[in-house]
């Protein structure tokens, strides 16, 4: 069964998106907690960062350079927190990795 972050990768439903590559998408949280409040998605269905693997390392370093990159670009690269949910006690509701980049800059 496709995740949520999938079915929105595969346009199957809407989303606002942010930014997208070959390996990343970047979408506008649904409820947003800050004034900005993007995930950074792998497009690869990773349930959560207890399921990376070595050959993971790339693709989870992106996640940070592209976390970055926006930041720079969204003028909040003073001010923004990064975080992952880990497991349902650590606050996790969709299990396909996800990271959230927040600020109220
Ligand atoms: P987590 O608690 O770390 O699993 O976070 C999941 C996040 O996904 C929550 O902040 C939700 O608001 C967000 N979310 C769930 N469904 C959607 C959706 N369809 N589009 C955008 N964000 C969503």
């Amino acid at each position: 069964m496709p995740s949520i972050f999938t079915k929105i990768i595969e346009r199957e439903i809407p989303a606002d998106i942010e930014f997208e590559n070959k390996n990343i998408i970047v979408i506008k949280d649904i409820h947003p907690q800050a004034k900005t409040h993007l995930l950074i998605i792998p497009k690869k269905e990773i349930p959560s960062i207890n399921d990376i693997q070595e050959g993971d390392s790339e693709l989870i370093a992106e996640l940070f350079f592209v976390a970055k990159t926006i930041a720079l670009k969204l003028w909040i690269q003073d001010w923004y927190q990064l975080k992952f949910h880990v497991w349902a006690k650590g606050g996790q509701e969709v299990f396909h990795l996800h990271l959230h980049l927040t600020s109220d800059l």
